[in-house]
């Protein structure tokens, strides 16, 4: 049996109460919520988390094993050159071979 859940929140954040002026509400958003709305009730969705990831090892000249990392369109690199510029020979070699 899957779960019911009243709310769905679809942000990076995850979901808070807070009461303003004696209404409750459900953060993010500003959803009035009644009083016996636990977390239980609500339903989380990372936006971010859904993204399709994907790794690749690659071997530098220098004898050094890199990981580029592909979050749709977006291609990371965790040599110096990749952290520091965001481009590296890592991400243009990975890039071609997605091609
Ligand atoms: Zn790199």
């Amino acid at each position: 049996m899957s779960k019911q859940y009243r709310y769905r929140i679809n942000h990076i954040y995850p979901p808070a109460f807070a009461v303003v002026n004696g209404q409750r509400y459900l953060f993010p958003g500003w959803i009035p919520v009644e009083d016996d709305v636990t977390f239980e009730d609500v339903e989380h969705i990372n936006p971010y988390a859904n993204l399709r990831k994907e790794t690749f090892q690659v071997k530098g000249s220098s004898g050094n094993s890199y990981t580029v990392t592909r979050r749709e369109n977006t291609f990371t690199c965790d040599c110096p050159a990749g952290k520091f510029r965001g481009q590296c020979k890592h991400i243009n070699l990975i890039k071609e071979q997605q091609q």
